[in-house]
């Protein structure tokens, strides 16, 4: 059976060294990453946030601009950040598809899960942008969301750490790596995976959530082949 995935990048990802923007050096790297998947059979959905430009609560924070405009930059963010993505996927020979959840005619395709669903099985990477369409979400939540959709059988999110800790690792030496956690577990205070609402959502599909450094090479592979020794899994 051909396995589908679905793999959430953040904004802040794309920007690399400089914080904010795009680097291509790292688009070329997530299209390789994503390449092997692709080229070992596998079907690929990936989301990817807006942080790297703007998000709405930090847009809003002195009130002048209102949270839900805010939010809505937020999203269009991630169109851009898509737009991205799918240059740096074609650039290597992938077959890539954006779908926005605010129709934009112009730039993507409206989301469709069918027609998102027929291209995956075409082998074409579909990329959702513009988060679930509705302010007050994360794009964490439109990846949960989306992946539910696909039935993809595995969210993976792809970040800067290699796994989920018993506290923050950056403010205590003593914090230990967690190799599997229950949704509950996610769900408590002190843990960060993702927003409680992608959580719940998560638990509700049965949706297993891999949490990976996403710069440790070939290693969204070796997840989907079963190894998860560099990361750390929610379900
Ligand atoms: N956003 C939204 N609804 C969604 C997804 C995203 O309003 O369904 C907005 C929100 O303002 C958020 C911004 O888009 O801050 C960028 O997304 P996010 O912060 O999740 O990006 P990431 O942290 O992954 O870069």
């Amino acid at each position: 059976m051909t396995k589908r995935v679905l793999v959430k990048f953040s904004g802040e990802a794309l920007a690399g060294k400089e914080g904010y923007g795009i680097d291509t050096k790292i688009l070329k790297f997530i299209a390789n990453e994503i390449k092997a998947l692709v080229d070992a059979g596998m079907e690929v959905a990936i989301v990817v946030g807006g942080g790297n430009i703007i998000r709405g609560v930090s847009a809003a924070a002195d009130g002048i601009i209102k949270r839900t405009s805010g939010d809505y930059m937020g999203m269009l963010a991630t169109v851009i950040n898509g737009v991205a993505i799918q240059e740096a996927l074609e650039h290597i020979g992938l077959e890539a598809r954006l779908q926005s959840a605010i129709d934009m005619h112009e730039i993507g395709e409206a989301f469709i899960v069918r027609r998102a669903r027929r291209h995956l099985e075409k082998g074409r990477v579909v990329i959702f942008a513009g988060g679930t369409g509705n302010p007050y979400f994360t794009t964490d939540t439109a990846a949960t969301l989306r992946a539910s959709e696909i039935e993809a059988e595995m969210l993976i999110k792809a970040t800067k750490v290699d796994g989920v800790y018993d506290r923050d690792p950056n403010k205590f030496d003593d914090a230990v790596k967690l190799d599997t956690l229950s949704y509950e577990q996610a769900l408590t205070k002190d843990i960060k995976v993702m927003d409680d609402t992608s959580i719940a959502l998560a638990r509700e599909n049965s949706l297993p959530i891999v949490v990976c450094n996403m710069f440790e090479e070939g290693n969204l592979l070796a997840i989907m082949k079963g190894d998860m020794s560099l990361c750390s899994i929610v379900k």
